[in-house]
């Protein structure tokens, strides 16, 4: 273990937070009190007490964060040569890599996550930032194939000022995936991260600054949804919206961004099938399904949420999965635990409301249900990692998101039925199957309903595979390519040659 770690975790067992940690708003290149001079705390939700202060944003924030940013792509970052922003983004990969541990320390403070998937996420945004470096002289547009007399051809023009409103389960890994794309792109960008977890996105600007990103080109404000959020997405000098978080949050965002026009991309809950057939390995479909409900709490929009069994092995799966479950060591993200708190205490009421909801229609609960306390915990919110066998496919513990660590488990005849079960909510994230059989891991593939597919690996996958969904999913795609697309428009120029 790094000395940063080890002499982090020990002043964090010592003083219950980390000194040093952002207190404002990053501005324009330096750090920006709030002009209410409010503040607000966050959580360790692994203790379920506050830890730190942040700045308690609103419109006057957003109003100067908008306007720096304005500035910025006007005046410098649209006309930088893709290259240098590629370099740029490469001494941010390389300052990430210096500074992983005392990100992913944060991380875990500040959301509760286990420090190993801390760790994890940062790996993931080193690698996010690394990826885009590189694409970012590599957006060609196209060549037009007009008459002799013609030259038709697009550019790739930088959408402008993008807002990023990021949620709380992945608070450095969403605005990564955001931000280093646009970025890339050549757009400005003033992101908002969730109330619950602010300290990382303020990290990574000012980082941002350290590598050479001009004045004003990467702005975060931070606060409350409706306080700093809200005029944020409403602000007609945003170009392009990203917004990750929930489908009631999202309406609202799309109907401010209806008002100005402006460009939207909405990545939205899940309540994703994971289908388990009986000709699969099932050594490996226990640790997949374990893994697609049980990281990070199940506080994934992603998560394997549903569990669709074939028949033929349903019971003795189950066995093995509910004795698998039963053994599973939650504690503060910091203890050597296999999962962590839930985020807030605002959410373990939402996913004990579920599961009693669930308890009360008849559903059977084969392990967990409650909030628990674990021993060694000082507080915290925890939620029992929860197994329910399904009553219905139209009970809400199936067709509704509860983002935490509850399973629904469906059995099926076949593989068309398990499409149809995999198809039978309103959302559409992703899927996963567990199959030998190839044929039918493609037509699982062609007919399930999902922006991403997962065969014999739950979560496989890298920032080079583009990700969103699709109905109350949200639209539009982060990530690979087309992720950097997203925060470019298109312009076509056609030449009449004389
Ligand atoms: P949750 O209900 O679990 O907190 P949300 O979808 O409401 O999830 O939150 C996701 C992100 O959206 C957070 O950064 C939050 O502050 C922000 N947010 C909440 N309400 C609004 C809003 N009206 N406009 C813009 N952003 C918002």
């Amino acid at each position: 273990m790094s000395t940063i770690l080890a002499d982090g975790i020990a002043e964090i067992r010592a003083t219950g937070t980390l000194a040093g940690l952002p207190r404002n708003h990053f501005i324009d290149g330096r750090w920006s009190t709030p002009a209410s001079g409010e503040r607000m705390a966050s959580d360790d939700p692994g203790r379920g007490a506050p830890f730190a202060e942040f700045a308690n944003g609103d419109a006057a924030d957003v109003d100067r964060a908008v306007e720096a940013a304005r500035a910025a792509f006007q005046k410098t970052w649209r006309d930088v040569a893709p290259a240098e922003r590629g370099r740029i983004l490469q001494r941010m990969t390389s300052l990430l890599r210096e500074e992983a541990d005392r990100f992913a320390l944060v991380e875990c403070l500040d959301s509760g996550k286990r420090l190993a998937e801390a760790q994890g996420d940062v790996r993931g945004v080193i690698r996010a930032f690394e990826y885009y470096a590189g694409a970012a002289d590599k957006l060609e547009g196209a060549r037009l194939p007009l008459a002799k007399d013609y030259i038709g051809f697009t550019l790739d023009e930088p959408a402008g000022v993008a807002a990023q409103i990021i949620p709380w389960n992945y608070p450095l890994s969403t605005a990564a995936r955001g931000i280093a794309p646009a970025l890339a792109a050549g757009c400005a960008i003033v992101a908002k991260p969730a109330e619950q977890t602010p300290f990382t996105a303020l990290m990574l600007a000012e980082l941002g600054h350290r590598a050479g990103l001009p004045a004003g080109v990467l702005n975060v404000v931070t606060g409350t949804g409706a306080r700093t959020g809200a005029p944020l997405v409403a602000h007609p000098g945003i170009d392009h919206i990203t917004f990750t978080g929930s489908v009631a949050t999202g309406i609202r965002v799309m109907h401010a961004a209806a008002e100005n026009v402006t460009r939207l991309v909405l990545e939205l809950g899940g309540k994703s099938p994971l289908v388990v057939l009986g000709d699969a390995d099932l050594d490996a479909a226990l640790d997949g399904v374990i893994e697609a409900i049980y990281e990070n709490a199940g506080q994934i929009c992603s998560a394997g949420s549903r569990l669709v069994l074939d028949r033929r092995i349903a019971d003795g799966f189950l066995d093995r999965l509910v004795a698998r479950t039963r053994g599973l060591r939650l504690g503060h993200g910091l203890d050597d635990v296999d999962v962590g708190p839930v985020n807030s205490a605002l959410q373990l009421g939402r996913i004990d409301e579920h599961v009693r909801c669930a308890k009360a229609a008849g559903n059977d609960i084969l392990c967990g249900g409650d909030i628990v306390h674990p021993a060694g915990a000082n507080g915290g919110w925890f939620f029992a990692p929860t197994i329910v066998a399904a009553r219905s496919p139209s009970d809400p513990i199936v067709t509704e998101e509860i983002f935490g660590p509850v399973l629904a488990v469906q059995t099926v005849e076949n593989l068309d039925e398990a499409i149809a079960i995999a198809n039978c909510t309103d959302y559409a994230l992703v899927a996963g199957i567990y199959t030998s059989d190839l044929n039918k891991a493609n037509r699982f593939a062609r007919h399930v309903d999902a922006g991403q597919v997962f065969v014999n690996e739950y979560f496989a996958g890298g920032i080079e595979v583009p990700f969103g969904g699709n109905r109350k999913s949200g639209f539009g795609r982060e990530k690979g390519m087309e992720g950097l697309r997203s925060y470019c428009r298109t312009k076509s120029v056609v030449m009449r040659l004389r």
